[in-house]
């Protein structure tokens, strides 16, 4: 479905938008909300190096969407400084900031009365682009998200599925091939099948071509899936910030257990891979039994384990040569509950409901 030639696609010079991928760095960012009590997002500091997705995630209330919405000043940083390749965001001229980047709303946000191409160009028109480009541009996109160019870019949003209209904004997002991308919730209101869909195929875009993406999730499964790195916000703070092989292994304290889920050890042979870990050596040099190729993960070596009715599976290249051999054992002992420490962080925000407050 997705096609190689969106890769190369033409990249006029000095284009802002169209630069390679960059590092986004929040410092010590604050934000304020007049009359409130306590600091919406508070001390905020960590790094996304380029082309890696960083994933977001906390109970509703945490500070999620203010801290993604400072990045393109869709908020006002109270305090602290967020840069893009070293540049601050706050000394950026506007327009040419949010051209860098696509946003993808929490609530979808296409514009009702526009037909889905008039969507997808938004930024492209701004950006002076001809209508044929941007035409062109609309249907490649649309062919991406898995939707179909001929019937569906003169339709208007409201005829599609709350799935499809997201597939549409990630469309949008992406149009004018900006070096960031800011996604907020971008697959909750999507049904679980058609969301695991999107999600695969947003990573073999994202492969194809790297961008530096913030997105934000409250959903553990899809963050271990999507992210390089997770970071964990809670009340504002940042608890953790790790791969999710790591904060698997080691959560930082009680509230990061919990939030991953009591079976983080199940969780983290769905991301560890044989090439990962140390192997024993193979059983013969043409092992007979079962073997399982090294690129695989743990989970499934465990399931085949089980299936086949065995403790030990031969692990084997890419041209079928041997490689090792793993028993079940150590696999298991992964899985084992380690200890961790107790919560630090005050829990003083109550949960809020899902709903944006307007801004
Ligand atoms: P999340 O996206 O993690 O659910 P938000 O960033 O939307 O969290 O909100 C963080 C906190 O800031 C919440 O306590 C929320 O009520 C508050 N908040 C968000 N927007 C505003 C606003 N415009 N004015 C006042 N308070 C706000
Ligand atoms: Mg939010």
């Amino acid at each position: 479905m997705i096609g190689a030639e969106v890769a190369h696609t033409s990249r006029p010079a000095g284009e802002l938008s169209n630069s390679a991928p960059a590092e986004i760095a929040f410092r010590n960012v604050v934000k304020r909300y007049p009359g409130r009590d306590h600091a919406a997002v508070e001390n905020l500091s960590f790094e996304v190096p380029p082309g890696e997705i960083c994933v977001l995630i906390g109970p509703s209330g945490c500070g999620k969407t203010t801290a993604l919405k400072m990045v393109n000043r869709l908020i006002a940083i109270s305090d602290g400084d967020i840069t893009i390749d070293g540049r601050s965001v706050r000394q950026l001229e506007l327009t040419q900031l949010r051209r860098g980047i696509g946003y993808v709303f929490q609530q979808i946000g296409l514009f009702p009365h526009m037909t889905v191409e008039n969507n997808i160009g938004t930024v492209p028109r701004l950006l002076g682009w001809e209508k044929q480009r941007t035409r062109a541009r609309a249907g490649e996109l649309l062919e991406l998200v898995g939707l179909d160019p001929s019937s569906d870019l003169k339709r208007y949003p409201g005829e599609f599925s709350g799935g499809q209209q997201q597939r549409i904004g990630v469309a949008r997002a992406m149009a004018a091939d900006p070096p960031i991308m800011l996604m907020d919730e971008p697959f909750g209101a999507i049904d679980p099948i058609a969301r695991e869909r999107l999600q695969n195929d947003f990573l073999r875009l994202h492969r194809q071509i790297p961008k530096t993406i913030i997105f934000v999730t409250h959903d553990i499964d899809e963050a271990i899936k999507m992210g390089d790195r997770i970071a964990i916000m809670r009340a504002g703070q940042l608890v953790q910030i790790a791969t999710a092989d790591d904060l698997l292994a080691n959560p930082a304290n009680d509230f990061v257990a919990q939030f991953v889920g009591a079976d983080r050890g199940l969780k983290r042979l769905r991301v560890r891979r044989l090439d990962e870990i140390e192997l024993d050596p193979p059983t013969s040099e043409h092992p007979t039994g079962p073997t399982i190729s090294r690129d695989t993960t743990l989970h499934y070596a465990l399931s085949l384990m089980l299936a086949e009715g065995t403790t030990r599976v031969d692990v084997v290249d890419g041209d079928d040569h041997a490689v090792g051999s793993i028993q079940m054992d150590a696999i298991t002992s992964l899985i084992a509950p380690h200890d961790v420490s107790p919560d630090p962080t005050p829990a003083r925000v109550a949960a809020q409901p899902e709903e944006e407050p307007a801004s």
